[in-house]
């Protein structure tokens, strides 16, 4: 076996001067530092050759790569015609030549034949392809041409980034303060990061609620995504300022400029600081009702900061972080220890499990053949589809479940339920799994945890009364409920601004699926992004909800409304919310009443 390294694309003429690039800002806040342009960066690649019998099966392979690569340039192609000028012009020649070369160009001809006749592994094979054809480039008279070989060792590299997904290695040699800046960061990607050494990132792919962005929130990093341009505008080494509330990317800023930041960074600070006064005061509004705030995990580490911010629980856990940037499966020891120092750690407070939710765009590598992408992959086999498919999967994790309940109270989740018998199904898989430990004298939870249901599919909230009779809580994803409601993929940029949780349709299922819950007198709390903006807080509560769970860094503000909210009044601003069929009405009426709210009024 030999480790081969290609090397990086040649850094683009170094630009001058301040540069400003406008995106989506996901993830509030202002980070400051020197950028880090993955995309520039080198990638191993090991050769090897293929056993005769696995020659189709690793042509169906790199066949899979260079459609999503294809599939990769058309987004960039989409994001290139929204920037102005010949910039525009240019990026736009550069991605329909790489597109060429993805569709029945030679070099994928050549990189076939490498695969059937010298039974070359893929990322080999593209590898030595475009190494010869770039050379071929390179040698020619014409400077046009020459330059074409640049963009063939680009193609290349993008097909060996798809062929090996997991192509990025850990962000663990930058140096502290770094921003990370790339096409399109994953949520894998996400958890790689550490808040003590990463300052924030930049992205060109991406949508405001998809998971990367919610990673993002979670870890407190400001990022700004969907950014147009970007890439060809920075390059690493640059100093850069990433704005996550106003959604700006400032690359070598002018002295002025960066004061300017410096100053407002000081200030968010303080007022942060001024918040965490908060943290053992209970969420009462002004009129005496209180409020059970809980906080959604990622990862394990968040532990600490969800008790230091106040948090009475874990209302999320999501625990994909456990199969993320891994080849193999987790097995039910493994999980188990991960959710006893869970439990362990949260001293008492009931911690909130949800079974595995990948699929759609969590995708993770380490379920390999068990997950195999269909069409539309967020309508696909995913979440609890693929748990009561894969029960061995399931019985894992509902063992680590049970066991980890030993150590304190657990309640166990189940995401994009659409029918009462998957709950059903669950439970007696539950009790299968139970007396499977009981007999080994194994110590797990006594009584069996809660078995909840999240409500994030529209047709799961108009089932919401049926689905109240076989579940012992309902919690509320109103990230995936906005998006199957209006059929808006919450990843995707270019329909990010139609995304839109204030959609009369997206509010009538909330309200629906709450007074189901309350009929029935099962607990109801709303664990999507909105539990977290202090915007949406008068509306959900509201309508009834008294329990909300949300990303840590978002409890003090959460909180803090509360503390200044008439909950009568916020119940008759719902009524008259609920009538409207404008969300531009819904909108301004709602802003109208917070603003009254936080004044006092
Ligand atoms: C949701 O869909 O609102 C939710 C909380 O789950 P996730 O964001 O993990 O899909
Ligand atoms: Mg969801």
């Amino acid at each position: 076996m030999k480790t081969d390294k290609t090397s990086a694309s040649a850094a683009p003429a170094r630009a001058q001067g301040q540069r400003v690039f406008e995106g989506l800002g996901v993830a509030p806040g202002i980070a400051i530092g020197t950028s880090y342009v993955r995309e520039s960066g080198n990638l191993q690649v090991v050769e090897y050759q293929v056993a005769t019998g696995k020659v189709a099966a690793e042509m169906q392979r790199f066949r899979v790569a260079v459609e999503r690569s294809q599939g990769q340039v058309g987004k960039l192609q989409g994001k290139a015609k929204r920037i102005h000028g010949t910039a525009a012009e240019e990026l736009g020649f550069l991605l329909e030549a790489h597109i060429q070369m993805l569709r029945s160009s030679s070099l994928i001809g050549g990189i076939e034949r490498r695969i059937e006749k010298s039974r070359c592994n893929a990322e080999a094979a593209v590898m030595a392809e475009i190494g010869e054809v770039a050379k071929n480039f390179a040698a020619m008279d014409d400077p046009y041409l020459r330059s074409r070989g640049q963009e063939v060792h680009e193609v290349g590299l993008r097909l060996v980034r798809n062929l090996t997904k997991a192509a990025y290695s850990s962000f663990g040699h930058l140096a502290p303060g770094s921003i990370v800046v790339a096409e399109e960061i994953t949520p894998a990607d996400t958890a790689l990061m550490d808040p003590q050494q990463i300052a924030g990132f930049a992205s060109v792919l991406g949508g405001a609620e998809s998971h990367t962005a919610i990673m993002a929130r979670s870890l407190g990093l400001p990022a700004v995504i969907g950014v147009a341009g970007l890439i060809g505008g920075i390059n690493t080494g640059d100093a850069v300022i990433i704005d996550g509330s106003g959604g700006r990317i400032i690359v070598e800023p002018t002295a002025k400029c960066l004061g300017e930041y410096e100053a407002a960074r000081r200030a968010m600070a303080r007022e942060t600081k001024s918040l965490t006064r908060l943290r053992d005061v209970a969420a009462v509004s002004r009129d005496g009702v209180e409020v059970g705030l809980q906080a959604n995990l990622e990862l394990p580490r968040e532990v600490g900061q969800a008790l230091a911010a106040g948090a009475q629980g874990v209302g999320l856990l999501r625990t994909e972080f456990l199969f993320m940037n891994r080849e193999d499966l987790p097995d039910e020891d493994e999980q188990y220890r991960a959710l006893a120092e869970i439990v362990t750690g949260m001293a008492g407070r009931p911690v909130t499990v949800r079974t595995l939710d990948v699929g759609g765009e969590k995708i993770s590598s380490a379920l390999g053949e068990h997950l195999v992408e269909g069409m539309n992959p967020a309508l696909g086999l995913r979440a609890i589809r693929l748990s009561l498919r894969e029960r061995k999967l399931l019985d894992a994790q509902l063992g680590a479940m049970l066991r980890a309940g030993a150590h304190g109270p657990l309640r166990i989740l189940l995401p994009m339920i659409s029918t009462v018998g998957e709950v059903q199904d669950v439970r007696q898989a539950m009790a299968v799994v139970a007396k499977r430990l009981r007999r080994r004298g194994v110590a797990i939870a006594d009584p069996l945890p809660p078995l909840g249901v999240m409500i994030e599919i529209p047709g799961a909230a108009l089932a919401a009364d049926a689905l109240a009779n076989v579940a012992d809580f309902f919690a509320i994803g109103s990230n995936d409920l906005t998006m199957y409601t209006l059929a808006i993929d919450r990843g995707e940029e270019q329909v990010a601004h139609l995304y839109n949780p204030l959609h009369p349709a997206v509010l009538r299922l909330i309200q629906f699926a709450i007074q189901a819950a309350l009929r029935a007198r099962i607990p109801i709390s709303l664990c999507g992004e909105i539990a977290g903006d202090p915007r949406y807080t008068a509306l959900i509560l509201g309508l009834g909800v008294r329990e909300l769970s949300m990303t840590v860094n978002a409890l003090p503000r959460v909180k803090n409304r509360i503390l200044n909210l008439d909950m009568q009044a916020a119940t008759q601003r719902a009524e008259v919310i609920m009538d409207q069929y404008d969300s531009g009405r819904i909108t301004a009426l709602l802003d109208d009443f917070n603003e009254l709210g936080m004044a006092g009024g």
